[in-house]
This record gives structure tokens, C-alpha cells and sequence, in this order.
């Protein structure tokens, strides 16, 4: 349907602000990383399985950082692995975001205290939008995630450069 379709009373007429237009584009076109470090990953897999059909929300897992917008942190960080999840969440191209998945990825979860050799939270890694609790969440409860995600890019602008992110504890 064309300008002139529209002159003539044929058309129709969208007005949106561009902001929403990219903002909603970049929303319903999720790609998280493919990669999980301990059980919640199974979680994570069960979600992107045909029961659940996350690609009804335009979630599609990708197999490399350069091709993904979103890291679901999906089990336990160990500080052996911590520098390869802050390596990958650096190749990944801006915006990015990154969903915690379960108690590991938020606290240490059940190593939070004897646990000398796991990161009690990878938001002590890298920067973490989203936190997603339970041990193991369930699929539900991820797919609420990457929805809260969804809202937070809605409300985004585009225009105005973002403040950056707060770097992540020490
Ligand atoms: S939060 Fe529970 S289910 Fe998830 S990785 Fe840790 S121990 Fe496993």
C-alpha cells in the first residue's frame, strides 16, 4: 500500500515515534547466547523446547556472542569460568543485555556460603539486567524474564545516549 493509496483515503496511516518502532523491532527479535554453566541450563534448554515455543517471541538461541543481544546466565559461575562469561558478554555487540537465571547466577545459591570456589553473583562479573530466581526457575518463570526484558527495552530511548550501565561489583 503506497503514498498515494494513503492520499486517496485507500490507506492507511501508522504514527509512531521512532524510538518505539526500533525499540519494539529490537524486542520482538531476542537472540540469547547458546550456553549454559550448570542445571539451570537444562531449565533453559526444556524453555526453548517445542512445549514452551519461544520463538513465538522472537527468541531465537544463537551460537556465538558476536550474533546475540542477550546472555542467560543459566547455572553456576565458578571463578574459573568467570572470565570466560565476561569475555563472551564483551564480544557481544551493543546493546546487551544479560538475564541471571537462578540462584547460582544471582547469589551463589546453595554455595553461597562454603562454596570458596564459586563468584556469589555474576553481577560481581558483569552487569546484569534482568534476575530470575528459583533453584532451578522454572521454563515459566525465565519466559517472565525475558518479558520483564521486553519492557525495559520498550521503555528505552534510542536518542538520548543511554547512561552507562553500572559497572559491576568488585
Ligand atoms: S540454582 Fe540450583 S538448579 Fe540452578 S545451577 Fe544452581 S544448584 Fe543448579
Amino acid at each position: 500500500m503506497g503514498l498515494l493509496d494513503t492520499k486517496t483515503g485507500n490507506g492507511r496511516i501508522v504514527i509512531s515515534k521512532v524510538d518505539d518502532l526500533l525499540n519494539w523491532a529490537r524486542l520482538s527479535s531476542l537472540w540469547p547466547m547458546g550456553f549454559g554453566l550448570a542445571c539451570c541450563a537444562i531449565e533453559m534448554m526444556a524453555t526453548n523446547a517445542s512445549h514452551y515455543d519461544l520463538d513465538r517471541m522472537g527468541v531465537f538461541p544463537r551460537p556465538s556472542p558476536r550474533q546475540s543481544d542477550v546472555m542467560i546466565v543459566a547455572g553456576t559461575v565458578t571463578f574459573k569460568m568467570a572470565d570466560r562469561v565476561r569475555r563472551l558478554y564483551e564480544q557481544m555487540p551493543e546493546p546487551r543485555y544479560v538475564i541471571s537465571m537462578g540462584s547460582c547466577s544471582n547469589c551463589g545459591g546453595p554455595y553461597w556460603e562454603h562454596g570458596y570456589h564459586v563468584v556469589k553473583g555474576v553481577d560481581r562479573v558483569i552487569p546484569v539486567d534482568v534476575y530470575v530466581p528459583g533453584c532451578p526457575p522454572r521454563p515459566e518463570a525465565l519466559i517472565g524474564g525475558i518479558i520483564k526484558l521486553q519492557e525495559k527495552i520498550r521503555n528505552e530511548s534510542l536518542l538520548i545516549p543511554a547512561m552507562p550501565k553500572e559497572s559491576p561489583r568488585s
